[in-house]
């Protein structure tokens, strides 16, 4: 039989030579081998057994494309005698090669089991590519052989290039089914895929063009030579908030749409996108495909296959959009690129925006990044040439950019048990006479993230985690925002017995609306986390609502601080500025600068200026000075040399190795043997065993090496290598996160 591809094959040999390999969506080390009667082309999804089992694969290439130095080992081969058979290729889409090449990619870059990788590219379609759904083309065979009834010759008429259905057919030819089957049983025509992706609207290049400024015209214009150019290249397009980057880097989608090819915009919150989708339909006069955890089942099927026929052109996802089978990329855009919710934290560790760079270069398209406050690692790579630096300067339409306010609560703090000082206060009450909107962001959900004795002491602990129980008073629970564990409020403290001693320490959103309605009690107050917004309707109600101004303060956690466009929110209060900064990363400076500015940027975007204010007890930190003045480049510059010198990222590499197991003595026993044998070499430093950041989560405890390697080395080879010297046994796991967030 012949492919089923939609897709043009390439002129890869067919694996007909009695094996095939297969890559199973299970954590092995490679592809299994199986004999197969029939023809099959890497791509295709087969049944195989596994044990007792059946299960879905598949087939694999031969040649890896991954670097030497990345690749794992080869899997040795199996006895010819000991393989078995492929049982049949399923009638669904294959994987196409690039994506095959970018799942090897991905496993041999984060040293994940490539099945594992395999695992996510397959799961996002409930399992399995979806079942095709066949219709009919013409064969070579040529039309003298066969004898040709009208109704025959009427059902050929019918047929184009492109597979009909049969119930198109039928009607077209008014032939009955029967006479379909019957001609495809001389074999003139054949089943084929159809094109089912149609109802994906096609996105208009020209639809609604935007008069840019000078400025943004000059951005705009390097952007679609870019995409011109038909190359993989990396830019970094920077820009203050309401500068208008959505907008600039909308040109570039518009002129991938008039090559005919495809865009994937990957977002960090999928799910909090209206606004963004609402101005794609403006520029572009149609919705674009969606593809994220929440959608539905059918959905997903059909979003599957219009990406993989090349019908659905603009693709807008969360990270696992990069495992689509797009059939022509020309374009990909990382919007706020600095944020770390790119990064998959469990399972197989990934970061979307660096694996989208990865998939770039396969798929030999342009990428591009955006952000108001590029992470330092793009802007190592921007200065050092690799990738272009574009940037936008100005706001839109002359907007201001915000006045930011430092209020040192060492001086000027608010009452006792309250969270809001003075200035704070007057400058919400004047935002609001004035018929304007305001803010108040604080990234903690729940009412006090903790409960302490007044008498003993005591803290109210997740017993899992090594973490406080947060309380959320809306709901009248203790939980753990790790793990989950959930418990009712005490009376009595439960280490002294005393009655109503537990009280709450720090606040919380739902303790600063509860202050926030005591002091503007004439507010309309809407609260904006996790917590209130369930789904991604009601993100869109309460959003109407701020739009239409139904709503006078807006009180929210980092939800907030996406790149919404408020038109009337004039005033931004940050409850805690110093929230991020504790903690010893020595990333917290950098994100909480990145989150702040991003919250900061909501403020004074159309007519009317906007003021920040910003609460805090260490006024004088880089990060507050690079918030207040606007000027990042001495905060870069400060924590680039605070990083170089000892070869932190982006400057060297980093892995970390995280030891967990069921009891403190197995972690710590199988750390300290992983460290006894820690590769030694010039340019390599090893970190730890040490507690991880969180030493009990879920019950497992944890301890973490960290591998640092100058930028020249790279970590996969010497983790490998070092990791095959030990051996997890027992409750024991060893999780590599390579590339780290924190550290
Ligand atoms: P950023 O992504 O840099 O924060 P946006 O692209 O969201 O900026 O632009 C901010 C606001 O200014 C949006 O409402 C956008 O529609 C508007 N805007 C930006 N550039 C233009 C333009 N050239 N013409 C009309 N409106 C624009
Ligand atoms: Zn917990």
């Amino acid at each position: 039989p012949e492919s089923l591809s939609p897709q043009k094959q390439s002129a890869e040999t067919s694996t007909h030579d009695g094996r095939v390999p297969v890559l199973l969506p299970l954590p092995f080390a490679g592809a299994f081998e199986y004999r197969s009667a029939i023809a099959l082309q890497p791509g295709d999804i087969v049944a195989v057994p596994l044990g007792r089992k059946d299960i879905f694969g598949c087939v694999w290439d031969r040649e890896s494309t991954v670097p030497a130095y990345m690749a794992p080992p080869p899997v040795p081969p199996v006895d010819e005698r000991r393989l078995k058979a492929v049982i049949r290729r399923l009638e669904v889409s294959p994987l196409p090669q690039e994506l095959r090449h970018f799942i090897e990619w991905v496993a041999a870059y984060t040293l994940n089991p490539p099945g594992l990788v395999l695992a996510t590219a397959l799961k996002q379609h409930t399992q399995l590519p979806p079942k095709a759904v066949l219709g009919w083309v013409r064969t070579e065979k040529p039309l003298d052989d066969v004898r040709l009834t009208p109704a025959r010759q009427s059902v050929l008429q019918a047929l184009g290039d492109e597979p009909k259905s049969s119930a198109f057919l039928a009607h077209e030819s008014g032939a009955s089914t029967a006479v379909i089957r019957g001609l495809a049983g001389t074999g003139l025509i054949k089943e084929a895929p159809l094109l089912v992706g149609a109802s994906f609207a096609q996105p208009q290049p020209d639809y609604a063009q935007p008069a840019l400024s000078e400025e943004q015209e000059d951005v705009a214009q390097g952007l679609r030579s870019m995409v011109a150019a038909e190359r993989f290249a990396v830019a970094l397009l920077e820009g203050v908030t309401g500068s208008g980057k959505t907008e600039v880097y909308f040109e570039a989608v518009a002129a991938c749409l008039r090559r005919g090819q495809q865009v994937l915009v990957l977002l960090p919150e999928i799910a909090l996108s209206t606004q963004w989708t609402e101005r794609f339909r403006r520029r572009f006069g149609v919705e674009p495909a969606l593809w994220h955890s929440d959608l539905g089942q059918k959905r997903r099927r059909e979003t599957w296959f219009a990406v993989a026929d090349g019908s659905a052109k603009v693709i807008v996802g969360a990270r696992s959009a990069l495992f689509l089978p797009f059939e022509t990329i020309g374009l990909i855009i990382v919007d706020e690129e600095h944020e770390t919710s790119f990064k998959q934290e469990e399972g197989v560790t990934y970061h979307g925006r660096d694996m989208a760079v990865v998939r770039g270069r396969l798929a030999k398209a342009p990428v591009i990044l955006v952000s108001a406050t590029p992470s330092l690692e793009t802007l190592a790579n921007a200065d050092a040439g690799r990738y272009q630096h574009f940037l936008l300067t100005s706001r839109h339409g002359g907007a201001r950019l915000p006045d930011v306010t430092l209020l040192d609560l060492r001086e000027d703090g608010p009452a006792r048990g309250q969270f809001l000082a003075p200035r704070l206060c007057a400058a919400v009450k004047e935002t609001l006479a004035a018929g304007e909107q305001a803010m108040l962001f604080l990234n903690r959900r729940g009412y006090a993230p903790l409960t302490l004795c007044r008498t003993c002491g005591h803290r109210m602990q997740c017993p899992n985690c090594t973490t406080w129980l947060v309380e959320h008073r809306n709901r009248g629970i203790l939980t753990c925002h790790h793990c989950g564990h959930t418990e009712g409020i005490p009376k009595a403290c439960p280490e002294c017995d005393q009655e109503e001693t537990l009280v709450p320490i720090g606040p919380g959103i739902e303790r600063v609306t509860e202050e926030a309605r005591e002091c503007f009690p004439e507010a309309r107050i809407l609260v904006m986390s996790s917590d209130t917004l369930g789904s991604a309707a009601a993100t869109a109600e309460a959003v109407r609502q701020i739009t239409d101004g139904e709503v006078d303060l807006i009180i929210g956690t980092q939800i907030v601080a996406k790149g919404w466009h408020f038109p009337r929110l004039t005033l931004v209060g940050v409850v805690d500025s110093d929230l991020g900064l504790g903690g010893g990363d020595l990333r917290a400076a950098e994100r909480t600068v990145q989150l702040l500015h991003q919250v900061a940027g909501r403020a004074g975007r159309a007519e009317r200026p906007g003021r920040v204010m910003l609460q805090s007890y260490v006024t004088e930190h880089p990060v507050m000075e690079a918030l207040a003045s606007h000027d990042f480049e001495a905060f870069i510059e400060q924590e680039t040399a605070q990083r170089k010198p000892g070869f932190w990222p982006p400057y060297g590499r980093l892995a970390a190795l995280i030891i967990s197991a069921d009891s403190a003595d197995v972690a710590d026993s199988l750390a300290a043997e992983i460290a006894r044998v820690a590769p030694v070499q010039d340019g390599i430093q090893v970190l730890g065993p040490a507690p991880a950041p969180l030493s009990v989560l879920r019950g497992r405890h944890r301890r973490r090496l960290l591998l640092k390697t100058v930028r020249g080395l790279a970590v996969q080879p010497i983790v490998r290598d070092w990791l095959s010297h030990v051996k997890a046994k027992g409750s024991a796991r060893i999780d590599v996160d390579v590339d780290p967030i924190s550290f």
